[in-house]
């Protein structure tokens, strides 16, 4: 039978992490691969969503989200940062980040217009942007002083009349760069002279390591009115299942994006919208704690993988390690990712799929530490046993 997948959507089908995590599965590896926490969030979030079940909250709730959330949210939007945005119209619920970014993207660009994303990018991105017609222009982070950046000529030189917006992943998976003051206004600076829109991805604004501090892209000068800024609740209270996000932006494009938004998936489950309302205004001492546990735990994996000889760029947050498997004496990252499962009996994600030109991500793999300490211990064990 003739495929029947449209043309613009092949070469995405199947993902990484699928293929990955059935060779982990195939071959009992320990999976440090998918981003997903072993151990639950906070109990009070868990319980509010039970609650919320029990007492009747299942049916449709508002199309823009429970009030209780958009109050929450933008109560968390102007605690932590400043920012003010109205509940009413300036904040709209979704299926999670993805699908704020898929409807940000499919309502903000036509076909054959330009988004501009930061390479290595997560993995819906280049393949939320096919979906919408329009075309990924890639501008690369690279290693410098032990973290990854871009350069700012670079940004400049990939904007072209085409150019509608630019996707900025900060905290970024997988690099772990949280992006500094100075960089942000370079993007800022770009946005501002080319009109263009920023749409955020802050899925890990809580999860931030050392002295590095999360700054929203909308707080700079000239970018309030052109950010719509997305973030959840998966990341942040280690629900990953339950794909609860939002967006905060001025209402023309909040209204843009709920056109789209409403005949994707007209709303997200009520339950978790409760429950998330719950964290943001609750539990917030529970993130802190988990911060502090991820980056011990950064430390933890990032000793071993060194140990182990790959090189490390110790990320400044999010749940990731992106590791260089050259001083093993390997050339390709994917290579080493499908031969890790039998060689060493551990599972991780060659970042090479991540680059709109695998090449220039071939050396390095992605590894998750937001495993408990005795599963990081046992894979750190395993590789350096098997490499
Ligand atoms: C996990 C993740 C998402 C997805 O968030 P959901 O709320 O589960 O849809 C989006 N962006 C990045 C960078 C992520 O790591």
């Amino acid at each position: 039978m003739r495929d029947p997948l449209v043309e613009r959507m092949r070469g995405f089908g199947t993902t990484i992490f699928a293929e990955m995590s059935a060779l982990a599965v195939a071959t009992g590896a320990i999976n440090l691969g998918q981003g997903f926490p072993d151990e639950d969030g906070p109990a009070g979030v868990l319980e509010r969503a039970v609650e919320a079940v029990r007492g009747g909250g299942n049916q449709y709730p508002p199309g823009i989200g429970v009030p209780e959330l958009r109050q929450a949210v933008a109560e968390q939007r102007l605690a932590r940062y400043g920012q003010a945005y109205d509940p009413d119209t300036e904040v709209l619920v979704t299926v999670g980040a993805t699908e704020a970014i898929a409807s940000a993207v499919l309502a903000l660009t036509e076909p054959g217009d330009e988004v501009i994303a930061f390479e290595p990018f997560y993995d819906s991105y280049a393949a939320t942007v096919a979906l919408a017609g329009a075309r990924i222009v890639p501008v690369t982070l690279r290693p410098e002083a032990g973290r990854f950046t871009f350069d700012p000529a670079e940004l400049r030189a990939a904007v072209t009349p085409r150019t509608r917006i630019v996707l900025v992943n900060s905290p970024h998976n997988p690099c772990g760069t949280v992006f500094t003051g100075e960089e942000l206004r370079a993007v800022a600076e770009v946005c501002v002279e080319h009109g263009l829109t920023a749409v955020t991805d802050e899925v890990y604004e809580y999860l931030t390591f050392d002295d590095a501090v999360h700054l929203p892209l909308a707080a700079f000068p000239g970018m309030r009115e052109r950010t719509v800024a997305i973030s959840s609740a998966g990341k942040t209270f280690s629900v990953t299942g339950w794909k609860t996000g939002w967006i905060c932006a001025p209402e023309p494009y909040i209204r843009a994006v709920r056109t789209v938004k409403q005949f994707l998936t007209y709303v997200g489950a009520a339950p978790w919208q409760l429950a998330a309302a719950h964290g943001l205004r609750h539990e917030l001492a529970w993130v802190e704690g988990l911060r502090g546990a991820l980056q011990a735990k950064r430390d933890r994996l990032s000793a071993g993988l060194e140990s182990a000889g790959f090189t490390v760029h110790r990320p400044q947050g999010t749940y990731f390690v992106q590791a260089d498997v050259s001083p093993l004496g390997h050339r390709d990252g994917a290579e080493l990712a499908r031969a890790l499962p039998a060689l060493a009996g551990v599972v991780c994600i060659p970042t090479q799929v991540f680059y709109a030109d695998p090449a220039r991500g071939r050396r390095y793999v992605r590894f998750a530490f937001c495993k408990r300490d005795e599963v990081i211990d046992e894979a750190v064990e395993r590789l350096r046993g098997g490499l």
